[in-house]
C-alpha cells in the first residue's frame, strides 16, 4: 500500500491533536522508509519481475527486518519509546501509543495489498492477501481509506488561514493522482530507484504536510 497509509495518520490526529500531522505522515510509512534503507544498503532485498502482481512489478522477496511480522511490532515499539522519552514534556502515554499504532498500522495495511511475502517474523511463514493482483479495487481501497481519513481530519480541525480552506484537499487529490501514476507509469529500472524513489516521496509528503498543517488547527 502507498497513500492509503495516510488515512491513519488523518485519523490518528483526528483523535490526538498534540501529535504533529507531518510526523504521523512519517510513522506510517517508518517501516518502509527503513526497507528504503536497507534496500540502498543491500541489507534487505527487492528485483523489478514485470508481472509479478497486477499492480506493480515488486518482488519483495526478503525484508525480514522491516516487513515482517515481529519486525513490524518491534519498530511500533522503538516509535512508541522514542516519542514517549523525546516529547516527555507535552507527551501522554496515549500520544505515544497512538505513534505506536500508526507505525504498526503500516503492516496491517501492508498484508492486505502485498502477495505473500510478509514473513511472520525473520524471512518465514509469508504472508499477504494480494489485493495487488486486482488494480482497481487496489486503487479503491487506498482512496476511499485516504478520503475517509481526510474527512476526519477535516471534521477535527479549522482552517486558521485562507488557504487552510482547501489546502489539504488538493492534497489529498495530489497524493491520489502520484498513486494513479505509480500504477500506470513504467515500473521502476532497479531495486535502488524504487527506494530513493519512495524514500523521497515521504519526506517530500512529510515536508508538505509540516506546511499545511499549520493552515488549520
Ligand atoms: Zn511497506
Amino acid at each position: 500500500m502507498f497513500v492509503g497509509h495516510y488515512s491513519v495518520s488523518f485519523a490518528a490526529k483526528s483523535i490526538e491533536k498534540s501529535i504533529p500531522l507531518w510526523l504521523l505522515f512519517l510513522a506510517v510509512q517508518f517501516i518502509d522508509v527503513l526497507w528504503g534503507i536497507l534496500v540502498l544498503l543491500g541489507i534487505e532485498k527487492v528485483r523489478i519481475v514485470p508481472g509479478i502482481t497486477a499492480s506493480n512489478a515488486l518482488d519483495l522477496y526478503f525484508m525480514p527486518y522491516t516487513h515482517s511480522l515481529l519486525g513490524a511490532l518491534w519498530w511500533s515499539l522503538v516509535g512508541f519509546a522514542v516519542y514517549k522519552v523525546l516529547r516527555s514534556r507535552g507527551a501522554n502515554t496515549r500520544a505515544a501509543a497512538l505513534v505506536g499504532v500508526a507505525i504498526f498500522s503500516h503492516w496491517i495495511l501492508d498484508f492486505v495489498v502485498h502477495r505473500p511475502d510478509l514473513g511472520l517474523y525473520n524471512d518465514s511463514h509469508k504472508m499477504g492477501l494480494g489485493l495487488w493482483n486486482y488494480p482497481v479495487l487496489a486503487f479503491a481501497l487506498e482512496a476511499i481509506l485516504l478520503v475517509v481519513g481526510l474527512i476526519l481530519y477535516l471534521r477535527s480541525t479549522v482552517a486558521v488561514t485562507k488557504v487552510g480552506k482547501f489546502a489539504i484537499s488538493v492534497f489529498t487529490l495530489i497524493l491520489l493522482l502520484v498513486q494513479l501514476a505509480t500504477l500506470l507509469g513504467p515500473a521502476p529500472a532497479t531495486a535502488p530507484a524504487q527506494a530513493v524513489a519512495a524514500l523521497s516521496l515521504y519526506f517530500i509528503f512529510a515536508a508538505m504536510v509540516f506546511w499545511l498543517e499549520r493552515q488549520r488547527q
